[in-house]
């Protein structure tokens, strides 16, 4: 990789080794350079995320454990550091996970989606008066997700009289969402592609925007076939298999959607990180990334 002087004002390439030093907390022997223009020092983490990290080792660790619906004190036990440290390594991982998920998305525009589905999921924010919506978009052929992204809705049913007394009106971000996950995806996707979910009035309008080429299906919804688990249909042959799948695997992977849990989502910023952090996992771990070539 070819490097040049990190100092912004400077941004020389005329740069020479400079000796190492060696990283205990992860046992690694790290390359200094010096900028021969402004005799700047740095090394190859200067610029990283991971810049100054003292505990690199579990860096890798809580990833899986925050994707593996543990919550962040048990994931803290498990890895042997303080609650901190994972509070800032989920921050982190977060902002690592957004930028990879990007460059993801990058590369799919190479070899783009032929066949995707889409679906909400509902979800609250400390109290059912205050709910929230994801819309998730994955690529049923391939089974990658290509964007889940969080929103505020309004309340509704027979809930939507009391948050409005305890919280007053709760503005609803449902379309400006569903148009920003669109715009996210749009050169992921081929034009002429198969998209298909269910009788939601909203889909319909958005998707002949952004796809106008594309052969477009609803199917009505089915009712859940186990309690609790309201994406695992009933019908013996489900169309939305893929998303209702993609859904689970959120309930299952993310401590916060899990229902009837103690751990409910705090900050609806922490869950949009929470959501990066499990797409990385699931599309470039779980499911092993796009293959190469
Ligand atoms: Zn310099």
């Amino acid at each position: 990789m070819k490097r040049n002087c990190p100092n912004t004002q400077c941004h020389s390439p005329k740069i020479i080794k400079y000796g190492h030093y060696f990283r205990h907390n992860d046992s690694r022997r790290i390359q200094r350079f010096k900028c021969m223009a402004c005799s700047k020092q740095f090394s190859t983490s200067t610029g990283t995320l991971e810049f100054g990290q003292k505990k690199r080792r579990v860096n890798y660790l809580l990833m899986k454990l925050f994707a593996a619906k543990v919550s962040q004190r048990r994931a803290a036990k498990i890895a042997g550091v303080n609650k901190v440290t994972v509070q800032r390594k989920f921050d982190y991982w977060s902002k690592k996970a957004a930028i990879k998920n990007k460059r993801f998305r990058e590369k799919l525009s190479a070899s783009k989606a032929r066949h995707i589905q889409f679906d909400d999921l509902i979800t609250k924010e400390k109290t059912k008066l205050k709910p929230l919506s994801i819309t998730v978009v994955c690529d049923a052929d391939r089974r990658y997700i290509l964007y889940a992204s969080p929103c505020q809705i309004s309340s509704f049913g027979h809930l939507s009289e009391l948050s409005k007394k305890k919280y007053g009106p709760r503005k609803s971000f449902y379309n400006e969402n569903l148009e920003h996950v669109f715009q996210t995806i749009k050169s992921t996707i081929a034009s002429t592609a198969l998209i298909e979910s269910d009788e939601h009035k909203n889909y319909k309008p958005m998707v002949n925007q952004y796809f106008p080429l594309s052969t477009y299906l609803q199917y009505k919804s089915e009712r859940g076939c186990i309690a609790g688990q309201g994406e695992l249909k009933k019908a013996i042959y489900d169309p939305l298999y893929g998303i209702n799948h993609t859904l689970a695997m959120l309930r299952d992977g993310i401590s916060t959607l899990v229902r009837r849990t103690w751990c409910t989502t705090q900050d609806p910023v922490r869950l949009k990180g929470h959501l990066e952090i499990f797409t990385y996992y699931y599309n470039q771990i779980y499911l092993g990334g796009l293959p190469s070539g």
